[in-house]
């Protein structure tokens, strides 16, 4: 089935129409969570055709639900992808990609700083089935091109970076790996498709983790993957066999949560590069990392590549774990999670959160600072969140040693 939805519609349209209209019935006015696991049929031929995927229809969930189908159009529409299929989580969906594309033998190019969950697949999961990680330094694309250059089957690519929103230059590496041949897949999560369309910069898969901006509301986890027609025909057979589904319930939340998803994105970008700005000023901030900021070492490429920055920055406060103990107590309108993408602004530092499955040493040598703190910025007033920071930032340091001002 496929779309009603005038095909210049904008963005923001798509986000609110986009995927639902073959899905009502009786005339609802929104898309149905649809339950039933199996589907009947009283003639066993059509079932048949159904079930071989010669003619559209439902035979059991873990191939396809409505609700699901319904979500998986609306992300397809924003993406501008020919298909779209969704997983039950970001890491399904994520592991999902990999584990259809690669073999024993391949090799793979990636970036250091990616979540630290697609972290552990490179470092701990692909070396058992021979697969090859060479994980380059982020920001170094003449490193990163001479190493999909040795030979590469997959080059994995996140950008901005969780949580050190470092950016890659997404043109420039997908025109490399196509070079030799290497499918190309980048994580769009933190960007979402309102600030940043891989697909138009030449890449093979985009994914995302729909727990995140994608829903919205902190009350859902889901996974996506999107691209051509023939890629994920593939990446269904795997999920209809390894069966990391995105649950009906679930479908339905992501989906109301992405009617909102311009609305939520431009706010927590403006109040983002704000609250960017005023840390930039703190004495306690030792560095601020946002790409909005003329500071940030590849502003010029999110400014080439990206519609907007993004409503995540991350911040090395002096003091390192002391000052952020003493700091996450003391904020009003703040939830402190592993989570982000909310329309509640989220604290997290990297130990507790993106990089918690690594060691201190591993940490170390991304380049992590016992000090970092991750701000995904929600929906609130921009000067309330300014507020809220400086009071607590103020009680930290008269909480301090004056040593510390001065590191
Ligand atoms: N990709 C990015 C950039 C993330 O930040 C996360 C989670 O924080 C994931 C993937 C994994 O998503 P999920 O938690 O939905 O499995």
């Amino acid at each position: 089935m496929r779309e009603h939805i005038d095909n210049n519609a904008r963005i923001g349209t798509k986000a609110v129409w986009g995927g639902e209209k073959d899905f009502r019935v009786f005339g609802a006015t929104q898309v149905p969570v649809v339950l039933s696991v199996a589907y009947d049929y009283s003639d066993v031929d059509e079932w048949q055709e159904v079930a071989l995927g010669n003619k559209p229809g439902y035979t059991y969930n873990r191939m396809s639900n409505p609700t699901v189908r319904a979500m998986e159009e609306k992300v397809r529409l924003l993406e501008e992808a020919e298909e779209a299929i969704a997983f039950s989580s970001g890491m399904a969906a994520i592991s999902s990609a990999l584990y259809t594309f690669l073999r024993p033998g391949d090799r793979v190019v990636s970036v250091k700083d990616t979540y630290g969950g697609t972290n552990k697949i490179f470092t701990e999961f692909l070396p058992q089935i021979h697969v090859e990680t060479v994980l380059c330094n982020t920001g170094d694309h003449e490193e990163i091109e001479r190493e999909i250059a040795k030979g590469c089957n997959v080059l994995y690519l996140e950008s901005p970076t969780n949580p050190t929103l470092k950016i890659t230059d997404i043109e420039r590496l997908a025109k490399a790996a196509k070079a030799v041949g290497a499918l190309v897949m980048v994580d769009n999560t933190f960007a979402t498709p309102i600030n940043q369309n891989p697909l138009k910069l030449g890449v093979d898969l985009v994914i995302h983790s729909a727990t995140k901006f994608l829903s919205g509301h902190a009350d859902v986890l889901g996974g996506v993957v999107c691209g051509s027609a023939a890629l994920m025909e593939k990446v269904y057979h795997y999920r209809e066999i390894h069966g990391a589904n995105l649950d009906p319930w679930a479908a339905y939340l992501i989906l109301r949560g992405m009617k909102t998803l311009k609305l939520r994105v431009r706010q927590q970008a403006q109040s983002a590069m704000e609250i960017a700005r005023f840390l930039q000023k703190h004495p306690l901030v030792e560095s601020v990392n946002y790409p909005g900021l003329e500071t940030h070492p590849h502003h010029d490429i999110a400014k080439k590549q990206m519609n907007g920055f993004g409503g995540i920055l991350s911040v090395v406060l002096k003091g390192e774990m002391e000052t952020i103990k003493l700091l996450l107590p003391r904020l009003q309108y703040a939830n402190r999670a592993g989570n982000l993408g909310a329309v509640e602004t989220i604290y997290g530092p990297a130990r507790t959160t993106s990089h918690v499955e690594c060691t201190l040493e591993e940490r170390r040598a991304l380049g992590i600072s016992e000090g970092l703190l991750r701000i995904s910025v929600g929906i609130e007033d921009t000067e309330d969140l300014i507020a809220d920071l400086s009071q607590a930032l103020a009680y930290v340091e008269s909480q301090m040693p004056l040593s510390i001002h001065n590191l």
